[in-house]
């Protein structure tokens, strides 16, 4: 589940911003016939393994999402995943100066996270491997070969785990560019559990994250504020702040803290720090736990990713559909 790396999205969104070129599929036969086509540096075995797309796929939803989801919000999630991938594949001679020879890697922190079928047993008990790993193939064979795009271009399908039911972000809120596809939408049916999060930090533990002492800081008693927030998002979210003597954008702030979002309140007595946060990500393209809240309210996996990414479609690499 989770954050793929805002910084390589960041750099994704550049390259389509800036090379509007025409779509290069992969060619459905290289799908098919070579059955390997996606080269994924492994960060446990040090190793670079060949998969299908469709196993590649797999592996992705598999960890990226949890399998108990209903099957309409596995197959959004297939779909967006596939797309991840082809773009990657397509994207012309796009090089990986993390991990050299290979196409992409499974840790999350760097493209999308992918665990094989061993580790999948190993986090699901046998038993729940088979029920699973059956629901899971089925969500794939049953979109197979489908993508999304945006005016027949592979979009960037970016996701999140829970935009906390307050909506999702505008790209441009967050990141660099605003992206048409990734426009803040409402999460009617967000189905996280615990959408706000409170944590506290010591006075000694913030200052040591951020570098600001907040005994020489304006506190003002009760729910003072104990940052100042310099820029806000259109929804009244910090975009940047300043703590202290220094200027920070929320998304730092947000990884200096080890913070779920970067949509958060910081407040003090004067002793303890305490930090509220919205969600659970960036917040922006589609929120997974408002997938699933779509999926049990009976939405169908198109019209889920229609919602989250607006004005794009459901394209078929083999066409036809
Ligand atoms: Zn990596
Ligand atoms: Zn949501």
């Amino acid at each position: 589940m989770k954050r793929l790396l805002a910084a390589l999205i960041v750099l994704t969104i550049a390259v389509v911003v800036g090379i509007p070129a025409a779509v290069n599929w992969l060619s459905p036969a290289r799908i098919e016939k070579s059955g390997t086509v996606v080269h994924m540096y492994s960060h446990a075995s040090g190793k670079i393994i060949n998969l299908s797309v469709e196993d590649y796929v797999k592996g992705v939803v598999a960890a990226e999402m949890p399998a108990e989801f209903p099957e309409e919000a596995l197959k959004a999630q297939a779909v967006a995943a596939r797309t991840y991938i082809i773009k990657r594949l397509t994207g012309g001679g796009v090089t990986n100066p993390i991990h050299p020879g290979a196409d992409l890697c499974d840790d999350h922190r760097h493209y999308q996270a992918w665990i094989s079928s061993e580790e999948m047993k190993k986090r699901w008990g046998s038993l729940k491997y088979y029920r699973y790993y059956f629901k899971i193939s089925l969500a794939v064979h049953s979109t197979d070969s489908e993508v999304i795009t945006f005016g027949g271009q592979l979009v960037d399908p970016v996701y999140h785990s829970s935009c906390g039911g307050l909506g999702t972000i505008n790209s441009g809120e967050v990141w660099k560019f605003d992206v048409p596809y990734l426009k803040g939408v409402d999460c009617p049916y967000d189905a996280d559990p615990e959408p706000l999060r409170v944590v506290t930090f010591t006075a000694a533990e913030f200052r040591k994250a951020t570098g600001a002492d907040i005994s020489s800081l304006p506190v003002s008693t009760g729910s003072g504020s104990l940052v100042e927030m310099t820029e806000t998002t259109s929804a009244g979210w910090p975009k940047t702040v300043r703590i202290g003597s220094r200027t920070f954008s929320s998304t730092a702030v947000r990884e200096m803290l080890g913070l779920r979002s970067a949509r958060f309140k910081i407040s003090s007595d004067g002793g303890d720090v305490r930090v509220s946060t919205v969600g659970y990500g960036h917040g922006v393209g589609m929120c997974q736990y408002g997938v699933k809240g779509m999926a049990l309210k009976g939405e169908k996996y198109q019209d889920i990713l229609r919602h989250y990414y607006t004005g794009v479609e459901i394209s078929d690499l083999k066409g036809g559909k």
